[in-house]
This record gives structure tokens, sequence and C-alpha cells, in this order.
């Protein structure tokens, strides 16, 4: 049987804010080479990309150093400026689904939208698709599951309407009040506590990320003694590691510096100095023994092995 899925990987990397300055962005829909490129603002910092080649699927797939340079190269052509090798910040490749509907037969079927398929005995499949997509991807795979097993739903699909968690209460001015509201009570390795401000970088990041929520990621920084930035220049708090390890089944460092935050993404040489406190502060909140924190370390340090960054020497400071 043919395959339902063709593997395609998909590099980017993160560049200095400067590429991007005042919100601009650039895309290309053509190089000369008939590639897509794009440079785009994100999370302060800028968002390069990128390669589709295709590949086999590995669970922690690495960029190659051709790819890396194929998006330097291509970005600088539109540039005044080379973009140097020494400018990434985190570099890193994915692996995108691309389905192949298997109704048809030519290669140019090979798709970035999804396909849902109905298999022997009612089998419902559905493959490919976007992040953009995802919510019409889970309602037209309900819908026909719906369908094939003459269910009988009292309504119809309310997702769409539905307000995600930290929506209630909250307004893009939401910052402002943390700012005002909150200090950061941060704490020495010898236990002393001392105060520091919500800053602006700060209170937008935890309004941006967590909504109307951050008001309880403000309090345990507050209050907890973990108001400390988890990497300097970065707006993450060690609250946030305790918030994420008990609110969302944050359970592994890894999880918490690639998906719970994004500084695996933006920086992975500050997400590696990271990387122990984060351990620390999971441990505490999980219980962990001594056997586990080791191997959250190794995991960590072996994740972040598969970011092809340059060594980043403006964060030796570790001033937080
Ligand atoms: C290179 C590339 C470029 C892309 N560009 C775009 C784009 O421009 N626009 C767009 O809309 N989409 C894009 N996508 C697609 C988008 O990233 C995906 O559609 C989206 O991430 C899917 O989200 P998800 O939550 O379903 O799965 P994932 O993001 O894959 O999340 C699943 C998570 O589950 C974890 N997991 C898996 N198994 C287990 C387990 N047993 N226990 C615990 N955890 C587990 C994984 O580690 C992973 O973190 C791109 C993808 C790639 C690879």
């Amino acid at each position: 049987m043919k395959p339902l899925i063709t593997p395609s990987s998909g590099v980017h990397v993160v560049l200095p804010d400067y590429y991007s300055p005042d919100g601009m962005g650039l895309i290309v829909p053509k190089t000369k080479d008939g590639r897509v490129i794009f440079m785009l603002p994100w999370l302060g910092k800028t968002l390069a990309g990128t390669t589709d080649s295709s590949t086999t699927i590995t669970m922690l797939p690495e960029p190659q150093e051709n790819e890396i340079q194929f998006i330097l190269d291509a970005i600088s052509d539109y540039l005044c400026v080379k973009v140097r090798r020494t400018d990434v910040h985190s570099a890193w490749s994915g692996i995108r689904p691309l389905v192949s509907d298997p109704s048809l037969t030519n290669t140019a079927n090979i798709s970035r939208e999804h396909i849902i398929t109905e298999g022997p005995e009612g089998l419902v499949t559905i493959a490919g698709g976007k992040w953009t997509t995802y919510r019409s991807m889970a309602e037209d795979a309900v819908d026909l599951a719906i369908r094939i097993g003459s269910l009988k739903p009292t309504n119809f699909c309310v997702t769409k309407d539905l307000a995600l968690a930290g929506t209630a209460d909250w307004d893009p001015a939401f910052f402002t009040l943390l700012a005002q509201q909150f200090i950061r009570m941060k704490k020495t390795r010898s236990g002393k506590v001392f105060p520091g401000v919500m800053d602006t970088s700060i209170s937008h990041h935890l309004s941006c990320s967590y909504g109307s929520l951050a008001q309880q990621v403000a309090v345990i920084a507050q209050d907890e003694g973990l108001g400390k930035r988890l990497a300097h220049g970065y707006p993450y708090l060690e609250a946030e590691v305790a918030y994420c390890a008990r609110n969302e089944y944050c359970e592994t460092a890894v999880d918490f510096i690639a998906r719970r935050s994004r500084l695996a993404f933006l920086d992975t040489n500050a997400a590696a100095k990271a990387v122990p406190r984060v351990v620390e502060i999971l441990a505490t909140e999980h219980k962990w023994n001594r056997a586990r924190r080791k191997l959250e370390l190794k995991s960590a340090f072996a994740f972040l092995e598969t970011f092809k960054a340059s060594k980043n020497t403006q964060f030796e400071d570790l001033k937080h």
C-alpha cells in the first residue's frame, strides 16, 4: 500500500532582532532557485526559513550545515548586510507530514492541506495538515465520524467560538496591571530574597502567554521567591516552571525549554544555561530523586545538541 505521508524536513534559524526592525519582515515567494524564503519578527528575535527536502522520520532531526547556510545566503541576497553564521542563536529541523492522496496517482498531489479518508469498517484517518488549520481539521474528522457512525449529536461543532484558557477578563492592556500590581522576589543561591520590578518585557510576555492566568504566575513569582529570570535577556521567569508543572502537565525539562517557553528555539545557549535551574524547580514540584534529575539533565542537553547555534558569548555574565 502506498504510504499516506511524505516526510519533508524544514530548517529554521533564529537571528538577532535587528534583522526585523520595527516589526518589519520580508517574504520572498520565489527566490532565484524557485524557493520560498522569509524573515519575520518572532518573540523579540528574527525567525528565518525555510527549506523543504525529503527526509526519513527520526525522533530528533538535526539541521544540516548546508541547509542553514542556504537560508543565510538566500536572505543575504535581499539585504545590504551579510547575514553571518555567528548571528545564528538557534537552528533546528522539523519534519512536515505532507500527505499524498492515495486515490490519486501523480506526484503533484503532495499537499500541505489535510486529507481525511474512510477505511475499512468505518475507520477514519486524518493526515497532514497545518497548525493554522488544526481546529477545522478536528471538526472535519469528527463530522465524518458522525456521518459514518450515523451518530445523532445534539448540536453542531462549537469550537469555532470557544474561548481559550486565560481569555476571561483579558485585554491588550492587561500587562500594565501586572507591571503595576506585582513585584518579582528573587532568591539567591544562599537563600537571601530581594525584590525586582515586573518590567514591561516580563509583564508583556506573561500577559501574551497566559492571558489573564498570568496573574497566577505573577503571584508565584512574588510569594514564593521564584521571580528570577531563567536566562539573561529573556523574559521567562522561574515561576513559570512551577506554574506549568502545577497547572499544565509540564513533566520534563525538555517540555519546558521547548514548548512551555520557546527558549530552546530562540537561543540554544541561553536555554542550556537555564536547564539546571529548570530541572531543580521541576524536581521540587514533582519530588524527583537524584536519578531522575540526572536523567532530565542528560535528555535536555541531548535535545539541545540537535540545535545548531553558534556559540554566543553575550549571555556569559549570568546576571538575571
Ligand atoms: C518545518 C515545518 C514548517 C511548518 N510550517 C507551518 C506553517 O508555516 N504554518 C502552519 O500552519 N503549520 C506549519 N507546520 C505544521 C505545524 O508545525 C504542525 O501542524 C503542528 O505543530 C501540529 O501540532 P500538534 O500539536 O498536532 O503536533 P505537534 O506540534 O507535533 O505536537 C505533538 C507533541 O506531542 C509530543 N509527543 C508525542 N508523543 C508523545 C508521547 N507518547 N508522550 C508525550 N508527548 C508526546 C511531541 O513531542 C510533540 O511535542 C510546519 C511544520 C514543520 C515541521
